[in-house]
């Protein structure tokens, strides 16, 4: 059955890791558009700040690149948080 092995190869991406080219949307912040970024796992070569604890985001960690969205030069300004700190971001203090 030739449709049925089709179908069962197809499944098996399912619940893989998936590489992810990376996704980007726009979430709200204090009144104001943030641009958030994706970055996975292995997709950073450097330590970053996260401004939401303060703490550092270790290499080849997936977390979030965020930048304000109503500004050009907003991307240059951008900041990488940890994802679940991001989440969190409302309770966090804004530093920037
Ligand atoms: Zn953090």
């Amino acid at each position: 059955m030739p449709r049925r092995k089709s179908k069962a190869r197809e499944a098996v991406g399912v619940g893989r890791p998936v590489r992810v080219v990376g996704y980007q949307r726009v979430d709200t912040w204090g009144g104001e558009e943030w641009v958030v970024r994706g970055v996975q796992a292995g997709g950073s070569t450097k330590e970053y700040r996260c401004p939401g604890c303060d703490h550092e985001v270790a290499i080849g960690v997936a977390h979030v690149v965020v930048w304000r969205a109503d500004r050009p030069e907003g991307v240059a300004a951008r900041r990488h948080w940890h994802t679940p700190c991001w989440r969190r971001r409302d309770v966090a203090q804004r530093r920037f």
